[in-house]
C-alpha cells in the first residue's frame, strides 16, 4: 500500500506521513512512529480514526480535511495527547498531493517544555520578588507609623510628665528635702534625655525620605559643618586640618550629617588632658572616593568595631561621655543609602581612623 515514490523520505531527520482522504495512513516514515510512540507497521494501512480514537474533534485532524478538501495548506503547531495520556508538542506543515494530504513534522515537544519550565521559573521568581517587595512596604509602612508613634504618642506623656514635676519644683519646693529636690532634677534630665532619644531616633527613621543627590564640594560643605561644630571645638581646643576634598555626586543632607557626626566623636572622644587633633583625608581608589577621618582620642577595642554602628550602642558612660548612641548608626544607614561602605580601625590609646567610601561618578 506504501507508494514507492515516498520511499526517500524514509531516511528523513523530519516525520513525513501521507494520508488518503479516508484519513488513513497510506505512508509515514520512522520518525513519525517514533513521535506517534507506535510503528511504522502498527499504523499503516489504518484509519487515523481507529489508532487515536477522538482525533477527529482535533483541531489538527480539521486541518487536515481542509487540506483534503479545499487543498488548502496550512503551517500549524500541534499540542498532541497520546493514548497513555502524555503530550508531546510538534510544528508541522501539510501541503494537498494527489494521493491525500502530505505532513511534515517536527517534535518541538522539549524545546516547548523548556520553555513551559523557564516561564514557570520566572513566573515563580517573579512573584517571589512582588512578595518580597510588599513585604518590604509593609515594612517601611510599619517604620513610618512608627515614627508617628515615637514623635506624638511618646513625646505627649513626657510632656506631662515634664509639666508635673515644673509645678512640684515651683509651688511645692518647701515640702521637700535637698535629696527630694535633687531626685525632681534627677527626674527632669531623665525626661530631658528620653526625649533626645526619641527624637533621634524619629530622624533616623526619616532619613530614608531624603534621596535628592547632587555635586557637592566637600570643601565647602566641611566648612559649614564646622561652623556647627564651632563651640565644641573652641571648648576642647580641637586642632582640625583637611586635604584638598573632590566634588562629589551624593545627597547634601546627608553628607553634612555624616562629617558632623564623625567630627563631633573625634572631638568628644578625647584623652583627658589632651587637646583633639583631626585630620580629614581623601583617596581615589577602584571607581570609590575613600574618606578617612582620623583623631588621637581615647580608641576603641577591635571587639566592638561593629557594634558602634548599630543604634544605641555606646562603649562608655554618658558621665563622661554625652550622647544617645545613634550618630553611628546614622552613618551607617547614610552610607548605605550612598551605595558605599564604612568602617573604622583602632585600638584603645592610639586614637581612630574612621573610613568610607562613596561611589565616583561621571569620572569624577
Ligand atoms: P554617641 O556619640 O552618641 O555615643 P555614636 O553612635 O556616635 O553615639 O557612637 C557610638 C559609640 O562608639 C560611642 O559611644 C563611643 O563609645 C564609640 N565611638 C564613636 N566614635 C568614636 C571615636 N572617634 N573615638 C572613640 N570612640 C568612639
Amino acid at each position: 500500500m506504501t507508494s514507492e515514490r515516498f520511499k526517500i523520505f524514509d531516511e528523513l531527520q523530519q516525520g513525513v506521513q501521507v494520508i488518503d482522504p479516508d484519513f488513513r495512513y497510506i505512508y509515514l516514515n520512522e520518525v513519525v512512529a517514533t513521535h506517534a510512540k507506535s510503528t511504522v507497521n502498527d499504523l499503516v494501512g489504518y484509519e487515523m480514526e481507529e489508532k487515536f480514537p477522538g482525533i477527529q474533534n482535533t483541531k489538527l485532524f480539521e486541518k487536515i480535511r481542509d487540506c483534503m478538501t479545499h487543498s488548502r495548506e496550512a503551517n500549524l503547531k500541534n499540542e498532541f495527547e497520546f493514548p497513555d495520556g502524555s503530550i508531546g508538542y510538534f510544528e508541522l506543515r501539510m501541503e494537498r498531493i494527489k494521493e491525500g494530504v502530505i505532513i511534515f513534522s517536527y517534535d518541538a515537544t522539549e524545546m516547548v517544555l523548556e520553555q513551559i519550565n523557564s516561564k514557570r521559573e520566572k513566573t515563580a521568581l517573579e512573584s517571589e520578588l512582588q512578595e518580597k517587595l510588599e513585604e518590604l512596604e509593609l515594612k517601611n509602612e510599619e517604620l513610618k507609623q512608627f515614627s508617628y508613634i515615637t514623635s506624638h504618642d511618646l513625646q505627649e506623656p513626657l510632656r506631662t510628665l515634664r509639666g508635673y514635676v515644673d509645678i512640684i519644683q515651683r509651688n511645692y519646693k518647701d515640702s521637700f528635702d535637698d535629696r527630694g529636690l535633687k531626685y525632681l532634677e534627677f527626674i527632669m534630665l531623665s525626661v530631658d534625655r528620653m526625649s533626645d532619644l526619641i527624637n533621634d531616633l524619629l530622624e533616623y527613621s526619616r532619613l530614608g525620605n531624603q534621596r535628592e543627590k547632587e555635586e557637592v564640594d566637600l570643601n565647602e560643605l566641611l566648612q559649614e559643618v564646622l561652623h556647627l561644630l564651632e563651640a565644641a571645638i573652641a571648648s576642647s581646643g580641637a586642632k582640625i586640618t583637611m586635604d584638598e576634598l573632590p566634588i562629589v555626586y551624593c545627597n547634601k543632607t546627608h553628607l553634612t550629617q555624616l562629617f558632623q557626626n564623625l567630627l563631633s566623636n573625634a572631638i568628644k572622644f578625647k584623652k583627658d588632658f589632651q587637646s583633639p587633633v583631626v585630620h580629614i583625608s581623601s583617596e581615589r581608589k577602584d571607581g570609590y572616593w575613600i574618606f578617612c577621618i582620623e583623631d588621637n582620642g581615647i580608641g576603641i577595642p577591635e571587639k566592638h568595631h561593629h557594634k558602634i554602628f548599630k543604634v544605641f550602642q555606646r562603649l562608655h558612660n554618658r558621665q563622661k561621655f554625652e550622647g544617645t548612641g545613634i550618630g553611628l548608626a546614622h552613618c551607617a544607614k547614610i552610607i548605605e543609602m550612598n551605595e558605599g561602605k564604612i568602617w573604622v580601625e583602632s585600638e584603645p590609646g592610639s586614637g581612630s581612623r574612621f573610613y568610607f567610601t562613596i561611589p565616583c561618578t561621571n569620572g569624577k
